[in-house]
């Protein structure tokens, strides 16, 4: 093992006659270590990651001014003997290849051998390393590139690695390093992720005597069971807000297998750095993986509101490549529809599942502002709803379909409930139609579909409970078994209609209404054209119009489930969408939108009075329809408040 120092004394490479020479192997580092070690958080990535590698059971992380004056990773890994140590701190060295691989089979998450000699080349970085089997430690030292003798040290079974002075070898990028906070956080962030996508191991990480993070090891029974264990540790490191709003989902397919937590569309951010994605074991961050994620919750959020997810791919190491950047946190999939495919549908069917579930934080907020002054208040997002997990969050057994306190899960029931939807085309002057006085309750508000004509004493024990009454005549207020629930009327009429278009979009057609007599609508002329130009899309969404001469159309038939509408509104708010939208997208892919406007002219909208048949009506089909805990940007459509929580509010608790 004589390389090593050779190699910082070996003398300088010819310079041919116009100037090429070999750089140096010091120099040759400092450049790599450009790409590896950016920031004092992906040096913490590559020494974590190698702890792993070598099989730890805990790796504990300790900075010193948010990594910037010093690093240190200490593990009780398979350790490294003597005659390894110069071995590992030289560029292209590593355990984790065979000499013949063709990349194809990579099962570590190092395999490039430049993380030590590129930290070595601009740090000061100690090893200290001892195999379980040895009596003794041995530690080595290179400063700058340049590396020191192996000495004996003691240190018990693993490895620990200290680098001091990051940069200071590189002043160019010494430059570029943030605050000591700013520095801190991306390295805590960078173990958070490591740390969800290896429950096995416990870590901490330490600045100074400040504990930032702290996943323990979790108990035999939990391992046994990898899903229970990664919805254990995304608890302890996210946070419990995480737990209980995150639904689980697993698939496989085409031996891929795709499995983790897709948050609540209501749990949204204003960025996409929730979102964790894993491959193999490999924290990953790719456009490809984000993208299925935004396409996956497209109909659910606003363009600028993400979700928080976190998702963990199993796929044949054959399959992907990681050796695209030095830092090998982007990937190449062989098969880039397979894993979108699979990204796609298992939140959705995920998030069909979670069937009307509003987040919790939405109660949780409210409760938060309303509480009395000097009251103390936990520290980070409030989560009093204190249902013991039975919600179906991360929390307890109550997982998947289970989400309604028992209930069986709602989608099987949605069809018949969008039938019920539909009513109002049969009796329209019953019912929701628009604009007259509200009558008194009728034995069957809702047509021949079954709804309930009186409400049921036992209403109460339904999820979303009795309607009791509607104030600002926006909102219904209903008294569930234990609490009471807020819905906002327009907001969840949107999202019914939005679900029932699709079904019915996805069955093959949406059924129309004629109107009785024709309707004219006078618009300007380019307006007139965009909707004519639109006609056909617009009949297979339920509006029949045609052109009535320059700068008017004629409207033949609208959407049956919106019931009555005002026709006129509704045909110049969708010729101001046309407007807006462009001609580029097709209407199919703006349905969220269209169902929006629709449903702002269809029966239940914001303002209209309804009866207490009705608005139960209304508080069953939500129930019975999946989705209809969000509109359609992500807003919830009703808040659940807990009568314990009632009560503190009133500080009667
Ligand atoms: P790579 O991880 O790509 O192999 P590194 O430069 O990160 O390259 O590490 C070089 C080698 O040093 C590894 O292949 C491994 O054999 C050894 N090594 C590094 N860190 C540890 C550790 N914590 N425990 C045991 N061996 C280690
Ligand atoms: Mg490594």
């Amino acid at each position: 093992m004589s390389g090593s120092t050779a190699r910082t004394e070996r003398p300088a490479t010819p310079v041919s006659a116009d100037g090429i020479r070999e750089l140096p192997p010091t120099l040759v580092n400092r450049i790599a270590a450009g790409e590896v070690v950016e920031r004092p958080a992906s040096a913490v990535k590559e020494l974590v990651e190698n702890s792993l590698d070598a099989g730890a059971s805990r790796v504990d992380v300790t900075l010193g001014d948010g990594g910037r004056a010093r690093i240190v990773v200490v593990d009780d890994g398979v350790g490294m003997a003597p005659e390894a140590l110069p071995l590992a701190v030289r560029r292209h060295c590593t355990s984790k290849l065979a000499a013949d691989s063709d990349l194809t089979t990579i099962h570590t998450l190092g395999f490039r051998g430049e993380a030590l000699p590129s930290i070595g080349s601009v740090a000061r970085l100690t090893l200290t390393s001892r195999p379980p089997d040895a009596d003794s430690a041995w530690r080595l030292t290179v400063a700058a590139g340049l590396v020191g003798a192996v000495e004996p040290a003691a240190h018990p079974p693993g490895t620990r690695v200290e680098v001091g002075d990051l940069f200071f070898a590189t002043p160019a990028r010494l430059k570029f390093l943030k605050a000591a906070r700013t520095e801190q956080t991306h390295t805590v962030d960078a173990v958070k992720r490591l740390a969800m996508a290896h429950p096995e191991v416990a870590f901490t990480v330490a600045d100074g005597d400040r504990v930032l993070l702290r996943a323990p090891a979790l108990s035999p029974d939990l391992l046994a069971d990898p899903a229970a264990a990664r919805r254990e540790r995304l608890g302890a490191v996210l946070g419990r807000a995480f737990a209980e709003n995150g639904v689980p989902l697993d698939l496989a397919r085409e031996g891929a297998r795709l499995a983790g937590f897709a948050g609540l569309p209501t749990f949204h951010r204003g960025t996409s750095s929730e979102q964790y994605l894993f491959v193999n074991g490999r924290p990953v961050r790719d456009r490809l993986l984000h993208g299925a994620v935004r396409g996956a919750y497209q109909d659910f959020l606003a363009r600028d509101r993400h979700p928080v997810v976190a998702l963990y791919l199993e796929i044949d190491p054959a399959a992907v490549d990681v050796n695209v950047h030095p830092a090998k946190t982007e990937v190449r999939f062989r098969d880039a529809a397979l894993v979108r495919g699979l990204i796609v549908s298992g939140i959705r069917h995920a998030l069909a599942d979670a069937g009307h579930r509003a987040s919790t934080t939405v109660a949780a907020g409210l409760l938060g502002r309303a509480r009395p002054e000097g009251e103390e208040t936990a520290p980070g997002p409030r989560l009093p709803l204190g249902r013991g997990g039975g919600r179906g969050g991360l929390g307890g057994g109550g997982l998947g379909g289970a989400g309604w306190r028992g209930l069986a899960p709602p989608p099987a029931r949605a069809l018949d409930a969008a039938r019920t939807f539909q009513a109002p085309e049969v009796t329209p002057e019953g019912g929701f139609a628009e604009g007259i006085p509200p009558p008194p309750p009728p034995a069957n508000p809702l047509g021949d579909a079954g709804a309930p004509a009186v409400p049921e004493e036992d209403d109460r024990d339904r999820p979303l409970g009795r309607a009791r009454a509607q104030v600002h005549t926006t909102y219904i207020v209903a008294e569930t078994t234990d609490g009471l629930v807020i819905v906002d009327q327009h907001a969840a009429h949107e999202r019914l209609v939005y679900e029932r278009m699709k079904q019915a979009l996805a069955e093959g057609g949406i059924a129309r209404q004629g109107l009785l007599l024709p309707e004219v609508v006078e618009l300007d002329e380019a307006a007139a054209a965009r909707l004519v130009a639109r006609a056909g899309e617009l009949a297979d969404l339920g509006l029949t119009l045609e052109s009535f001469g320059p700068g008017a159309v004629v409207v033949r038939e609208t959407p049956a489930l919106l019931g009555r509408c005002d026709v006129v509104a509704l045909v110049r708010d969708l010729a101001d969408d046309l407007a807006e939208w462009g001609q580029t997208l097709a209407l199919r892919d703006r349905l969220a939108d269209v169902c929006g406007t629709l449903a702002c002219h269809g029966s239940v909208r914001a303002g209209r009075r309804l009866n207490e048949a009705e608005m139960n009506a209304l508080l069953r089909q939500m129930e019975d329809t999946p989705h209809s805990g969000q509109c359609n940007h992500g807003r919830p459509t009703y808040v659940d408040l807990r009568l314990s929580d009632i009560e503190k509010l009133f500080g009667r608790r």
